[in-house]
């Protein structure tokens, strides 16, 4: 292992940009996360049982590598509406803002077909499908991981944000397939299929979600070989239409049980693998493998570290499990440790039913990113939770 290592630093030192295929010995093994965070509250997330999915056996071809980035003036994403002007005492009632509230970080493995109702980690197509309509029901709007983490959320008045992550990078959850005629489209079952025709369906649906791909095989697994040749068009299309990616280590490690040099290469080589497909790619933020932290929970190296003379840092990090993550207000937000929910019936069944009955909880907002609204009669879990420091450089509303 050390050698590849060093072969591998050496390959990239000399600047070749194979360096996708040094780590065919790592073991990308992927399997889903299954470690519940020390810190997460409510979390009773099954270990994982399903088997590894497969490693990539096969380098990646020089032609996966070649990435030709498309011209800027190509990307089209849906601007949200943003309201400039303060709320006035009669929109204030209408749209009820609560920026104290808040945030369900729902979190998805496979999106396929199973028969398995305990299997946790998958979600069939009609499934996500009910959980759109239902988030879109009830008024939440997808929001960027990266405007959460910066509090820069420009929602519309009255919406209540969410993100959407999607770990691992499995096939289900990008899948590309050729038709008769030669032409390829996007599976309308697999995840980014699905947002895109709600997308389409609806003016005020905007689609999004954070995917922390495993950079050897993006989308290429199990069984799915033939995607490999789809990686930099996958990778691209993703940040072209209002997506995110996010690193997710190259092999899937255990951070608890590897040294701080071996953390540093695994987070630096994603970054490096992921936008050598995608070079506009901003990957700052990790979906911890495994939910599982360096040891002690020191989030440390997270914050910034240098590999083979390059700087790095993250903005945020995310947990696995298992309760709605507070406003980047709220005296316990910590960009390094955001919860997540996990996207099975147990979980969703609870939150989805705990926000219909307690919807006092959730953040709402007013539109504007630059202003911070909270009532003056907030939930009980919501009283002398305001980090005025956090919500420095914006005006704060109350009403
Ligand atoms: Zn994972």
């Amino acid at each position: 292992m050390a050698l590849m290592i060093l072969i591998g630093v050496f390959v990239i030192s000399i600047g070749i940009f194979a360096s996708r295929s040094i780590d065919d010995d790592s073991d990308p093994s992927g399997t889903p996360d299954i470690a519940t965070s020390s810190n997460a509250g409510t979390g009773d997330a099954t270990p994982e049982d399903s088997t590894d999915p497969e490693q990539p056996s096969e380098p990646l071809s020089d032609d996966d590598g070649a990435v030709e980035p498309e011209a800027t003036n190509a990307v089209t994403i849906e601007a949200p509406e943003v309201q400039q002007e303060p709320l006035n005492e009669e929109e204030l009632q209408e749209y009820q803002p609560n920026e104290l509230g808040q945030i369900m970080v729902l979190m998805y493995h496979r999106i396929e077909a199973q028969d398995n109702p305990d299997d946790v980690w998958t979600r069939t197509p009609d499934q996500f499908r009910g959980d759109l309509q239902w988030l879109y029901e009830n008024d939440f709007y997808i929001i960027p991981i990266r405007d959460y983490i910066r509090n820069e959320i420009s929602a519309p008045a009255g919406k209540r944000p969410v993100v959407l992550t999607f770990d691992d990078g499995t096939v289900g959850q990008f899948r590309m397939i050729e038709q008769d005629d030669g032409s390829v489209i996007i599976d309308p079952d697999s995840a980014v299929g699905i947002l895109e025709e709600f997308d389409a369906q609806y003016d005020d649906f905007v689609a999004g979600g954070l995917f922390s791909i495993l950079p050897l095989a993006p989308f290429a697994w199990p069984d799915a070989e033939d995607q490999r040749q789809y990686a930099s068009d996958k990778l691209q299309f993703l940040i072209d239409n209002g997506y995110e990616l996010g690193n997710h280590t190259v092999g899937h490690v255990n951070m608890g049980e590897i040294p701080d040099e071996e953390i540093k290469s695994e987070l630096a080589r994603a970054e490096r693998l992921i936008t050598d497909y995608a070079p506009e790619a901003d990957i700052s933020v990790l979906a911890v493998p495994f939910g599982v932290y360096p040891a002690g929970g020191d989030t440390s190296i997270f914050r910034g570290w240098e590999y083979e003379g390059e700087q790095y840092e993250l903005e945020g990090a995310l947990m696995v499990g298992a309760e709605p993550a507070p406003s980047p207000v709220h005296v316990d937000f910590d960009p390094m440790w955001i919860p997540r929910i996990n996207a099975d019936d147990e979980q969703l069944g609870r939150w989805f039913s705990f926000v219909e009955e307690n919807p006092g909880i959730m953040y709402v907002s007013d539109g504007n990113p630059d202003t911070v609204t909270i009532p003056e009669n907030v939930h009980s879990w919501l009283v002398d939770t305001l980090d005025e420091d956090k919500a420095d450089g914006k005006t704060l509303i109350r009403y």
